[in-house]
């Protein structure tokens, strides 16, 4: 037997399968997806089976060589996977090592032990009796032992029969948990005759004995539980499993990341007429496997999750699986509450906020087919699920669906390639949808449901823009012009709750030199250093640099430098100074950096234990807390400055979706904008609940100006410590991609050279190129050519990246 393997080494020339010979001993445990070692040239690398061969070309007879070892026993990637991951590295011009990688479980990329744990040691015992082989009993058993004494085959028999697992201990120890559990090994009526057979010394066993057969309904229980509850000794139940009345077992228990989460068990709620709308559109693309794409455009509060929620019932009901995407952790304490409240025990969860031995838990769950639903952010859209009936994408217009970095997916193509391949349908959703998705809802290439009422006909809070532009010649320094002041004072009276954002998209507090104008600068990236208060630090959020603050200008040695621009932490100070009977919980960074901590801060704004919610972007989806009547936002402009051609889209989205926080229950809320450009499309249409329109004014100015959904768009960032080779190769590049056939007739626009947004991060100087193409052969080849150059232009350390309909700009 043969294999196709895809080894570890990111380079065009060898990113296609070698083929190896599999050992006659590995035959049986090899699977595709599973990590191997192969000799490639003169070393050892690691590599991924794609493919098995039953033979080969005769020709090759000879060259092939054997893999040297396996390195999981449990492969995490099926063929669905395997498939999607050769589309994908086409599609993104990547890759194959790369793509594959970024489908595994991170645990996989970690440094790891593998380990044997034992599970039933009189088997194991007697097994390796008949095998003729001495046996040690311990409960796990270092690889290395077992491979010595025991053949790749043998072993795959012990795991197959249950008597041996594999675990993986990762740098941190991720360890699965056992618990001991108690089962009987004797029918029901044998042991009631034993039970009346004990004599009256025996009282012990008799109650333990009784307990058990009144229980037997629910067995195995856990060991710990029984003791306590018949206050019997762990001699006595030792004793009765001599006996071969009962049988102690090892149970494998998942850590579960919700564990300090309270279930708040729902049922499902009478839909509205508009739920109940969207519900029966999507329905039957379920029922008969349709591989449709829906959009739901549904504003805020509208019960979208309610709608998930009883479609994902419907799958489970139908035998199949369903995935959930959300953003972001952010938003998931909420709506992981919601779906495990639904769902309970069926449900994996997956994201950022694990730690990598909870992660490797839920995967196993996935895979063992525990969970039918995951719950997720981004790379959740690999987990192996089988016979998926449902994939949903929450908030479908955020940025954090694509990866930044390589390979750089978008997880809503992942989303369609797999729904296609299960002849399941995809549903989007969204208050304020990509102007692309949208788009495809206009022309009929996604079915639009619209849900345009709040659930129980609560209205959506009216809009009130504050131009800061007049309150600052009036005023004082302070952030908070009157208006949004005395709205925040009538909150505190009524004892009903406020939500404040401070936009922090594009922005950062910096230091001047109020007498030269200086501005602090980090010195291996062109872009100022941010003012970390808490560490009395300035930092740069590009690079690691960071310094003390210095007590002179280093431009002309004025004492005179002052803070600009502002922090969520000094609006807070601001806050109670003005509000001092005001309790105010902060949402930022630096207050949720450590695990679990946004939960915490959100839960005890949640339960009514502050008064002020303030954050940056991060509190403005998805949190639905109902004594929130007044939304306020610091400053609404920053995010419009972004050199973006989507900086509009995403500050209707942002400002969209944090006003959606307020009147979420039964009393009226109100929002309140700060801006220093009232009269800015963006505003007035934000302020008119109005997204349809801004959709139509947006797509007039793309249509305009050539860009999505009208052109696709690709981005070649060239990057180097010389100046003078980023600027040589950025040139070549565009010479080569310029290619007059595709440039005639608009259907191809080369954008730059241009500097980057930040000339140079890190010392690095950022040359790129963005194209605009009406298909995608006009480009395809050329930047193939690019791609196939990419090892040799890093060895000059010139390092280029491409990014297929990039959402980042810097
Ligand atoms: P969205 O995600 O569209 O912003 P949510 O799913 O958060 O909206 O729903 C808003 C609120 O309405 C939630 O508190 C939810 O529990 C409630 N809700 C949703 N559907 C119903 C329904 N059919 N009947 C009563 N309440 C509902
Ligand atoms: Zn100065
Ligand atoms: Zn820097």
């Amino acid at each position: 037997m043969f294999a196709e393997v895809i080894v570890d080494i990111p380079a065009a020339q060898v990113n296609r399968p070698f083929t190896y010979e599999v050992p006659e001993n590995y035959q049986f445990s090899i699977d595709i997806g599973m990590r191997v070692e192969v000799p490639f040239g003169s070393r050892q690398l690691m590599g991924i089976v794609v493919k098995f061969l039953p033979k080969i070309d005769p020709a090759l007879a000879g060259k092939i060589r054997p893999i040297t070892r396996l390195l999981d026993y449990q492969s995490f990637l099926n063929e669905e996977l395997i498939e999607l991951s050769y589309d994908m590295t086409e599609e993104l011009q990547t890759f194959h090592i790369t793509v594959l990688s970024a489908m595994l479980p991170s645990m996989l990329k970690v440094k790891y032990e593998t380990v044997f744990k034992l599970l039933d040691s009189a088997a194991y015992q007697s097994q390796l009796a008949d095998w003729r082989l001495s046996s040690e009993i311990f409960e796990t058993i270092p690889r290395e032992s077992l491979e010595a004494k025991l053949s790749a085959g043998q072993i795959k028999q012990l795991l197959d029969a249950g008597i041996i697992e594999v675990e993986y201990r990762v740098l941190n120890q991720a360890r699965k948990k056992y618990i001991e559990t108690i089962q009987l090994a004797q029918p029901v009526d044998v042991l009631e005759e034993a039970l009346a057979g004990l004599d009256g010394r025996s009282h012990k066993q008799r109650d333990l004995l009784s307990y058990l057969l009144e229980h037997a309904a629910e067995l195995p229980l856990a060991s710990k539980q029984v003791l306590e509850a018949t206050a019997v000794s762990r001699s006595t139940l030792k004793t009765m499993a001599e006996k071969g009345w009962l049988e102690l077992a090892q149970q494998e228990v998942y850590r579960d990341p919700l564990a300090e989460q309270t279930l708040h068990k729902t049922q499902a709620r009478p839909l509205t007429e508009e739920q109940a709308a969207a519900y029966q559109a999507i329905l039957p693309a379920i029922e008969n496997h349709e591989p449709k794409t829906f959009l739901i455009e549904g504003v805020t509060g509208s019960g979208k999750t309610e709608i998930y929620l009883q479609l994902m019932e419907r799958v489970r009901q139908l035998g199949q699986t369903a995935i959930l995407l959300v953003p972001e952790i952010a938003l998931t304490p909420q709506m992981v509450g919601r779906v495990t409240g639904r769902f309970e025990k069926g449900v994996a969860v997956l994201h950022s906020g694990l730690s990598v031995a909870e992660k490797y838990d839920e995967w196993r769950r996935i895979i063992n087919g525990d969970a039918s639903i995951v719950v997720g952010a981004r790379s959740s859209i690999f987990a192996p699920l089988a016979n998926i009936g449902l994939i949903i994408i929450d908030e479908e217009h955020e940025t954090t669906y694509k990866q930044s970095d390589n390979p750089r997916y978008h997880a809503l193509d992942v989303a369609k390639w797999r729904a296609k391949y299960h002849q399941a349908p995809l549903v989007l959703a969204s208050a304020t949808p990509s102007i692309e998705s949208r788009a495809r809802g206009e022309v009929g290439n996604y079915e639009l449901l619209r849900l345009t009422q709040r659930v129980n006909q609560r209205p959506l809070p009216p809009i009130e823009i504050v131009d800061m532009t007049q309150v600052a010649v009036q005023e004082t320094l302070n952030e908070f012009s009157p208006r949004l002041q005395a709205a925040i004072q009538e909150r505190l009276a009524k004892q009903e709750q406020v939500v404040l954002m401070l936009n922090r998209r594009g922005y950062a507090s910096s230091i001047l030199c109020r007498e030269c104008g200086h501005v602090m600068q980090c010195p291996r990236c062109d872009i100022s250093l941010t003012y970390h208060k808490a560490e009395h630090q300035l930092k740069c959020h590009y690079c690691d640099y960071h310094q003390g603050v210095p007590s002179t200008c280093p431009n002309c040695q004025s004492h005179y430098l002052r803070t600009q621009g502002m922090g969520t932490q000094r609006i807070a100070e601001t806050l109670q100074e003005l509000f001092p009977e005001a309790s105010v919980v902060r949402m930022d960074n630096d207050t949720t950096r450590r695990k679990g901590q946004h939960r915490k801060l959100l839960d005890t704004f949640g339960r009514g234990e502050a008064d002020i919610l303030l954050g940056t972007q991060m509190i403005a989806k998805g949190l639905d807390f109902e004594k929130v009547t007044l939304v306020g936002v610091i400053n609404a402009d920053t995010s419009l400055s972004i050199p973006d051609f989507r900086a509009g889209e995403k500050t209707f989205q942002l400002l969209t979706q944090v006003s959606g926080r307020a009147g979420r229950g039964e009393f009226p809320g109100e929002v309140i904008i700060q801006t220093y450009n009232p009269d800015h499309y963006v505003m007035q249409l934000v302020k008119d609940h109005n997204y349809e329109g801004f959709f139509y004014s947006e797509m007039q100015r793309r249509h305009l100006t050539n860009y999505p959904p009208y052109y696709y768009t690709s981005l070649i960032t060239v990057k180097s410590k010389h100046q003078g080779k980023a600027m040589r190769r950025i040139y070549d590049i565009k010479t080569q991609l310029a290619r007059p056939e595709w440039l005639a007739n608009d259907q191809l626009h080369i954008l730059g050279p241009s500097q980057g947004a930040i000339a140079r991060i890190n010392d690095h100087y950022y040359y790129q190129l963005l194209l605009k193409y009406k298909q995608k052969d006009a480009i395809h080849a050329g930047v193939q050519e690019v791609f196939a150059k990419i090892q040799e232009d890093a060895k000059q350390g010139v390092y280029i990246s491409i990014d297929h309909n990039p959402l980042q700009f810097i």
